[in-house]
């Protein structure tokens, strides 16, 4: 395996670890595979998981300002696809995300 690839997987292990184990609707504990990174700046990092038993899609993003995160996942429709179109048209900061959110209200916020 090449180090960029180990290195991305590394990172998606970190968030599996610190993000979501498991699917919220059955419990099936997540796994590299069932992980995409939406996208990732210094502001924060937009993670789409999707549950390969119950297919429920999954969003969850981490804001690190002066180095906290913050959770704040979501349960969505959208495909990862469409989720990387819709992130893709601006820049991401934290002022960014929490506007994604304001767009995405219709959708249920959970806390782990
Ligand atoms: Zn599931």
């Amino acid at each position: 395996m090449d180090s960029v690839s180990n290195a991305l997987l590394q990172k998606k292990q970190f968030f599996i670890d610190s993000v979501a184990k498991f699917c919220d609707k059955c419990g099936t504990p997540y796994t590299v595979d069932d992980l995409n990174i939406v996208q990732s700046t210094g502001a924060g990092t937009i993670i789409h998981f999707s549950c390969q038993n119950c297919k429920s899609k999954h969003v969850a993003s981490l804001v690190m300002p002066l180095g906290l995160s913050q959770r704040m996942p979501v349960n969505m429709d959208l495909d990862s696809s469409e989720m990387e179109k819709f992130m893709s048209q601006k820049e991401l900061t934290k002022q960014n995300i929490l506007e994604a959110y304001e767009e995405l209200k219709d959708l249920k916020t959970i806390t782990l």
